[in-house]
């Protein structure tokens, strides 16, 4: 009998654990966004485009590299060396180099996994409900306009920590360790100019500030949008305290830090918009890569498991995959 899995998230990690298991079991993955990559989105104003969530990815991981190996063969992903600086009000900016490959998606950073879900089952806009007890012929999903799904041998969430800790019933024996994992917000401010930017930069490493990154969106390698898009991200302590405020007014002051740490007459950009991320990163992870409930059929992985990293969220999958093929 053909085993059938849930997979809940469509970010790298549910997208790349249900093409390790297809093969072996009827895999359905729900996403309650438009579309799939979760932190690893874009967000498209045309001539604009902004990766709002990644910036980058390294590839520290053996696994991940092999895994890397035919997206950088067919320019999926592509190594960014950006020029990137160091800026501090009054301080002079001074240059500072990556010592590490870094690695973005290209065209844009959701291409990555737009190519992971081709041929799977992926339903978008379709946001799982807390899921309710098992019945006898498995578990079955409710979504959010009440339509039900199923029903399932297993489920895995790969959703952020505290929505997996709502998705999943109180009887899945990790429950624990989920709530332990603490994740923290971003702030992500999208600016569009008309005009090309007069900076010697792609990317500002911010210090002392509510922001912590610029990047000039367009430099990256292979976009398909050039026109000038500068992606701004705060700091998560930034973040976490004003996690609940105006989102404009948010916007506002962010701005005008940017102005004044860049230097760039921000007073009249061709595009402005704030996205506001409540979990970004990580800053308890739950230690284990993975967590499992073999009796329940009930798993869940995600970046969150190890550190808030791409890669992080991949070997968090792999590992998970390993173990239920090894199952099934
Ligand atoms: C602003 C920002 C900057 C970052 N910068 C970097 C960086 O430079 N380098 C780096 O390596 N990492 C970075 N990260 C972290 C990186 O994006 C994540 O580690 C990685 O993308 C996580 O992948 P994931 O699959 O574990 O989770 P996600 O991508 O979050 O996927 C989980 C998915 O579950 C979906 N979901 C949640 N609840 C439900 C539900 N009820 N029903 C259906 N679907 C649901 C979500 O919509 C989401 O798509 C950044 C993240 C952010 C937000």
């Amino acid at each position: 009998m053909t085993i059938r899995i849930a997979i809940i998230g469509a970010g790298i990690a549910g997208l790349s654990l249900a093409s390790r298991l297809r093969d072996r079991a009827e895999v359905t993955v729900f996403e309650k966004s438009r579309g799939v990559s979760g932190r690893m989105s874009t967000r498209y104003a045309d001539p604009f485009q902004f990766d709002h969530g990644a910036q980058y990815f390294t590839a520290r991981n053996v696994s991940f590299q092999a895994f890397l190996a035919p997206f950088l063969a067919d320019g999926t992903v592509q190594a960014w060396s950006p020029k990137v600086i160091t800026l501090a009000r009054g301080e002079t900016p001074y240059k500072r180099d990556w010592f590490e490959p870094h690695y973005v998606a290209a065209p844009r950073m959701n291409r990555l996994c737009q190519r992971l879900a081709e041929g799977l089952d992926v339903r978008v806009g379709v946001e799982i409900r807390p899921l309710s007890p098992r019945s006898t012929e498995g578990w079955w999903l409710r979504d959010a306009t009440d339509g039900t799904h199923g029903p399932y041998d297993w489920v895995i969430s790969t959703a952020p920590a505290a929505q997996t800790a709502t998705l999943l019933p109180p009887e899945f024996s990790c429950h624990e360790q989920v709530r332990a994992v603490r994740m923290e917000g971003c702030y992500s401010l999208l600016v569009g100019m008309a005009e090309p930017l007069p900076v010697a930069w792609d990317v500002a490493v911010v210090k002392d500030s509510p922001l912590a990154w610029i990047a000039a969106n367009h430099s990256k390698p292979g976009r398909e949008a050039t026109a000038p898009s500068l992606l701004a991200q705060s700091t998560p302590d930034w973040a976490e305290a004003h996690i609940n405020e105006d989102v404009p007014a948010m916007q506002a002051l962010l701005l005008a830090e940017m102005q004044a740490v860049t230097g760039l007459d921000l007073s009249a950009p061709a595009h402005l918009a704030t996205h506001r991320w409540r979990y970004a990163s990580v800053a308890a992870p739950a230690g284990e890569p993975f967590l499992l409930d073999e009796q329940r059929q009930l798993a869940a992985c995600g970046d969150w498991c190890l550190a808030g990293r791409v890669e992080s969220a991949w070997v968090s999958a792999d590992a998970l995959a390993i173990a239920l093929l090894a199952q099934l």
